[in-house]
């Protein structure tokens, strides 16, 4: 059996369920082997034997709490220095329900620790990474709340409009390098997020649900297609196209060294 896979391997957070496990299953069909992480130790292990078995790849996990320090720094100094880490999925997120006003700061500490503070040091270390070997992939899982941000939680949503920036910006710094970068951002996807999260799932109307493999085949197809970003339900692209052309628009006129007319106050 040959050690060298040229595809190289796909290093996943969250592994363990839902989005994750999902992208394992298909990363590994597609060729690639696997570094698993997440904290579900046994979850982990079940998969990574599954998919090795089923696929013929090299399949490892590695147990981390992401918004742990030294587990973190752990995965982010392995994804800096292994040269045969060719992709990242920057998957690993947890939600809140609630208001701002009323939240548990704890656990809105934990949730900007896991969606905020870990995707930027992994991205960080992959992109140094990457950037070295003039090639590789970064896929962010973000959210269509990034988006519409009165549809959900506070917190969540700014967390989501983060990854959606930092792709933005990533992408100006890393594809003159020959580095991929992708945001995806999927509405509601039935995954355990929901129960983990102390959402009522039967309450959403299913119609606007996508199951979780038809969401992560969409964003697959648009990362093969060359996509920056990727809305899987969005049924038509030029709706984007408009959004970022609106938002282009405001560009030239967002920093001048006077203030706008309506702005100049007109007491005599
Ligand atoms: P999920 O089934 O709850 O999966 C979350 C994954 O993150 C699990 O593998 C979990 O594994 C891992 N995780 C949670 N806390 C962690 C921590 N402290 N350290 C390391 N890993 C941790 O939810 P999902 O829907 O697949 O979520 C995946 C991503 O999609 C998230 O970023 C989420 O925000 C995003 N998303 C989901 C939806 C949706 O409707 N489902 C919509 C838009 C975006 P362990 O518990 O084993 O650690």
């Amino acid at each position: 059996m040959s050690t060298h896979n040229e595809k190289g391997t796909a290093l996943i957070t969250g592994a363990s369920s839902g989005i994750g496990a999902t992208y394992a299953e298909r990363m590994a069909r597609r060729g690639y082997d696997l570094l698993l992480v997440a904290r579900d130790l046994p979850r982990l292990q079940t998969l990574s034997a599954r998919l090795s078995a089923e696929f013929g790849v090299k399949a490892e996990v590695m147990q981390a709490d992401l918004t742990d320090k030294a587990d973190l720094q752990a995965v982010t100094l392995r994804l800096r220095n292994d040269k045969a880490i060719s992709v990242l999925i920057n998957n690993a997120g947890m939600a809140m329900n609630g208001q701002l006003a009323e939240t548990d700061l704890d656990t809105v500490d934990r949730m900007i620790l896991l969606n905020v503070v870990s995707l930027t040091h992994l991205s960080s270390a992959a992109a140094a990474n990457f950037g070295a070997a003039g090639r590789g992939a970064i896929i962010n899982i973000a959210s269509i709340v990034a988006l519409a941000p009165e549809m959900f939680n506070a917190v969540y949503s700014a967390t989501k409009a983060y990854v959606l920036s930092l792709t933005q910006t990533l992408n100006g710094e890393v594809k003159p390098l020959g580095l991929q970068v992708q945001a995806v951002l999927p509405g509601l996807t039935r995954t355990e997020i929901w129960e983990r999260s102390g959402m009522d799932g039967s309450k959403v109307p299913p119609n606007i649900v996508m199951e979780v493999g038809e969401m992560v085949d969409a964003a697959l197809a648009g990362f093969d297609q060359g996509e920056l970003i990727t809305i899987p339900s969005l049924p038509d692209a030029a709706d984007w196209q408009g959004f970022v052309g609106a938002r282009a628009k405001l560009g030239p006129n967002l920093s001048h060294s006077s203030a706008a007319a309506r702005y100049k106050h007109t007491d005599t």
